[in-house]
């Protein structure tokens, strides 16, 4: 059978609660919930085409990126000019950014990341309606569950 979660192929299986919903998932998204159980499942079952995964994990930039960059620089007494010429962008972009009115681009996160040692994404629970008849599933048919609440 195919995990709930991220569809992947595999014999073995855990039965895990994850973001509030009770899903079989495989190894790899069970550490994104509390196990209940390890599920036994046939995989001989001749149907294991049938079900689709109905929801979807997507790495998203945390909603505190700005305080998680600004923390790090000053936990590393890194000066922000010297974060602008290692990540290659300008002050004024810098500063919009740790203002929060420029979302930095997948390429910037990852510089961000690599220099400062950090994570800036977190991993987010979407739900997919059920497809309508065998149409490809669309961005619009994906809907946010609920965000991990903030820490701190
Ligand atoms: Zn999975």
């Amino acid at each position: 059978m195919n995990c709930e979660l991220c569809g992947l192929y595999s014999d073995k299986f855990y039965k895990a609660e994850i973001e509030g919903a009770v899903l079989i998932v495989c190894s790899q998204c069970s550490r994104y919930g509390k196990i209940l159980d390890e599920a036994e499942i046939n995989t001989n079952e001749n149907n294991k085409n049938s079900r689709t995964p109905h929801t979807v994990l997507r790495e998203e930039l945390r909603p505190d990126y700005a305080g998680v960059i600004s923390e790090s620089c000053k936990e590393k007494k890194v000066s922000l000019e010297n974060l602008c010429k290692n990540i290659l962008i300008s002050k004024s972009e810098m500063k919009r950014i740790l203002a929060g009115k420029l979302l930095p681009s997948d390429e910037l996160i990852k510089k961000f990341e690599k220099y400062l040692g950090i994570k800036l994404t977190e991993p987010s629970l979407y739900k997919i309606k059920e497809p309508k008849s065998d149409t490809t599933i669309s961005f619009e048919d994906v809907v946010e569950i609920k965000r991990k609440p903030k820490q701190g």
